[in-house]
């Protein structure tokens, strides 16, 4: 279905007339609360009601600019019902801003169904453009912007996050410009996921740990993962909010780098059986033999 959308310039109102009816993607801080558009604190003030992941969280960011403005719950939970529910009454001409806890709506967080359904039902979308955590790292990483790939959280289990991992070098390999790959990670789970970057795409390869952005222990851990892993490993404690970026230049650190399934098939050919080419593999990689038995199931039918 094609739906024309009016040019948003035709909409803009200025800042003392009324909201045009329909629904306002805002982005939020990530963490420096003075990262808000006027427009999007117009938007705000101005809006019927604000659809929010945590009223609570909202709640505060209200309260800092003075904004009374009802709220109401919209989190991934309850993102169907209320989306109807919200499309139901901007039908009759409310003007509902979304807000996720942080950063642009419908990037890793709730805000797809509302817009997909206000879309179809030819509601007017607006989006107010501000922080995300995606490009705010990407942009001072000093990795190439010219061309990257969100690739969202990385998977919690081990298998999915090692396969992620090795879909997102693959593709590296063969773009014909490579791509910085980015992905969002927690603070308890950044030592296993670098582990992993490390076993697939190598100790050496480039990376950017974007810590705490816009906040007042911001920081940004650049260097090879295993540098990266060396400064993480001498910290008590890993905190904070976290964004991974690998660099997409793969040409030379690919060609360095074997997979366990490539290196146990090379040892097979050179006369080893199954099994002692695995325990030589993980031997040679620091392995436990389990760990690289799982390994090997999961990877030795891949190329
Ligand atoms: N919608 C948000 C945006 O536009 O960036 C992302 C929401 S997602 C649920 C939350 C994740 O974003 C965090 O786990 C972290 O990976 C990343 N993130 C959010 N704020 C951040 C910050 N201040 N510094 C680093 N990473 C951040």
């Amino acid at each position: 279905m094609l739906v024309e959308t009016k040019a948003l310039s035709d909409d803009l109102p200025a800042a003392n007339t009324r909201l045009a009816p329909g629904l306002y993607l805002v982005a939020t801080p990530i963490g420096n609360l003075e990262d808000i558009s006027l427009r999007a604190l117009r938007v705000m003030r101005s809006a019927d009601r604000i659809a929010c992941e945590d009223t609570r969280q909202t709640g505060k960011l209200l309260t800092h600019y003075g904004i009374t403005t009802p709220t109401v719950s919209y989190h991934l939970h309850n993102e169907r019902g209320r989306a109807e529910e919200l499309v139901a009454q901007l039908r009759e001409g409310a003007r509902i801003a979304v807000v996720s806890d942080a950063g642009t709506p419908g990037i890793a967080d709730p805000g797809e169904a509302i817009v997909r359904a206000a879309v179809e039902a030819g509601i007017p979308v607006f989006a107010i453009p501000g922080a995300n955590a995606v490009l705010t790292a990407l942009a001072a990483s000093g990795l190439s912007a010219e061309r990257f790939a969100f690739r969202g959280f990385l998977p919690s289990k081990a298998g999915e996050r090692r396969s992620a991992l090795e879909q997102a070098l693959a593709e590296t390999r063969t773009a014909a410009i490579s791509a910085t790959q980015i992905f969002y990670e927690t603070p308890h789970r950044i030592t296993e996921a670098l582990a992993d970057v490390a076993a697939v795409f190598g100790p050496a390869h480039p990376i950017v740990l974007a810590r705490e952005l816009t906040k007042l222990h911001e920081e940004f851990l650049r260097g090879t993962v295993a540098e990266v892993q060396a400064i993480l490993a001498a910290r008590d404690t890993v905190r904070g909010e976290m964004v991974l970026l690998l660099s997409g230049d793969v040409a030379a650190e690919a060609a360095a780098t074997q997979t366990l399934a490539t290196a146990v098939r090379a040892r097979m050919a050179a006369g080893d059986d199954e099994k002692d080419a695995l325990k030589h593999v993980a031997r040679e990689r620091g392995m436990g033999k389990s760990e690289a038995y799982r390994e090997w199931q999961r990877t030795r039918g891949k190329a």
